[in-house]
């Protein structure tokens, strides 16, 4: 990125770089995905249109992209023909580049892209019998160093933009075939309809469980999320949309109050000295801390209860003794809770294993006489390296590997 900033997270939380909300590109255009409704007015009107036709060429155009995925403005019929290629010559609708789409034997499916500055994440989508959930990623890389996550092996590159961010989504919605087709003149009103329906969609759900932490990069996954759920734009319903966090407590509250979507939290261990070990970020913010956070989101609710997701490790904290103590923590928070127990999915020079089924079993069991739901999260897409933690990029991977060989060489 030319041009970034450190992004200042309270509670003296080590910075991240930021890319700039308008990237400038190497032919001067500007690419206006994931911008609001009002910047690209702005933009319009910077460039010349009166502050009238700005509005309505954004909303319109706003319209086409989010309702429509268009990213010729050559196909937005409802624009004047003279005008259209006067947009093209000053604006895009980007999308992140693809690098590589993976198919795993049960469906799930990855994709490699690319920054328009050449940086590498990953997106995954998995296809469920009653639904489909698009895990996106928010940063390139990760700081928080969880042990047993593949990412967070990886140095972090930077934020990912909001452009980037839905850029994911929409480029999903591409490859289900999933835009509304014909002309938007002869759309009936239903389809042209502000509201999404998921009813026969492939991509109903989103959950922020990719490649980073979404509330290191809060105002970008923000902005990204009120496209997803903005009625003129892709029209997800917030109780559709899940973001996991491994526990940034100060930026907990804003998430729920400005973004109001489902909270998922990365528990992991129930003791200060094995969280310790496994999040480091538990050194910062205690169980404690955490879940009093928790207790407070808002918008939880039985209805809506928080997911505590907890990675199932051989010997580390998959006991009986864990389970109970799960339990009563949650109890003692009084928190609308569901547990997700994920076994661990394994990966290249990782120091953990994944507990027996038969403990798996006995620890989801205990959970639920206790009367708090705790699944057990079938892994998916392991055959291409897409499951829970294993997000890694290749070129991370290989400039990895070019490193030993180097340390070799030099040993
Ligand atoms: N950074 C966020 C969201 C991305 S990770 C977070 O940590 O919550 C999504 C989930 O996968 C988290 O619960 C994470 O702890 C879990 N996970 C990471 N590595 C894993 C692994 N190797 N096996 C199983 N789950 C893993
Ligand atoms: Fe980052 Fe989440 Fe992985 Fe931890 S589990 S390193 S927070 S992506």
């Amino acid at each position: 990125m030319a041009d970034t900033a450190l992004m200042p997270i309270p509670g003296a939380v080590d910075p991240v770089p930021v890319a700039r909300e308008v990237t400038p590109r190497a032919d001067g255009k500007i690419d206006v995905l994931g911008l609001s409704r009002a910047r690209i007015t702005e933009l319009f009107a910077e460039a010349g249109l009166d502050a009238k036709a700005a509005k309505l060429r954004a909303k319109q155009v706003f319209h086409w992209l989010y309702h429509r995925g268009v990213t010729e403005f050559e196909a937005m019929t409802d624009i004047a023909k003279t005008m259209r290629p006067w947009l093209a010559e000053r604006f895009v609708v980007g999308r992140p580049e693809v690098i590589e789409a993976q198919h795993s034997t049960d469906g799930t499916r990855k994709w490699l892209l690319r920054t328009a500055d050449g940086h590498d994440f990953e997106m995954v989508f998995i296809p469920d019998a009653d639904r489909g959930t698009l895990c996106v990623s928010s940063q390139v890389g990760c700081t928080l160093n969880c042990r047993f996550c593949h990412t967070g092996t990886m140095k972090l590159v930077r934020n990912l933009t909001p452009g980037e961010i839905v850029g994911q989504v929409m480029l999903a919605r591409d490859a289900l075939g999933e835009w509304p087709r014909g002309s938007m003149a002869g759309l009936d009103a239903d389809e042209d309809a502000g509201h999404y329906s998921s009813d026969g969609r492939l991509l109903t759900n989103i959950v922020m469980m990719g490649m980073g932490e979404p509330l290191y990069n809060f105002d970008n996954v923000r902005d990204a999320l009120k496209l997803v759920m903005d009625g003129e734009g892709l029209a997800l319903s917030k109780r559709r949309i899940t973001l996991s966090t491994s526990g940034v407590v100060p930026m907990m509250d804003r998430c729920g109050e400005e973004i109001g979507v489902n909270l998922a939290v990365s528990l992991h261990a129930v003791t200060k000295d094995v969280r310790d070990e496994i999040v480091p970020l538990n050194k910062k913010y205690g169980i404690e801390e955490l879940l009093s956070a928790c207790a407070a989101y808002p918008g939880a609710s039985n209805a809506r209860r928080i997911t505590f997701e907890y990675v199932m490790l051989k010997d580390k904290n998959d006991s009986d003794d864990d389970a109970r103590e799960l339990v009563r923590l949650l109890k003692q928070y009084r928190l609308p809770a569901k547990v997700n127990l994920i076994p661990f999915n394994p990966w290249p020079g990782a120091t953990y294993e994944c507990s027996t089924p038969e403990r798996v079993k006995r620890f989801s069991e205990i959970v639920f006489e206790h009367g708090i739901s705790a699944p057990v999260r079938t892994p998916r897409g392991r055959d291409i390296d897409a499951a829970c933690g294993q997000l890694k990029t290749a070129a991370e991977k290989k400039s990895r590997a070019e490193r030993d060989r180097e340390a070799a060489a030099a040993g």
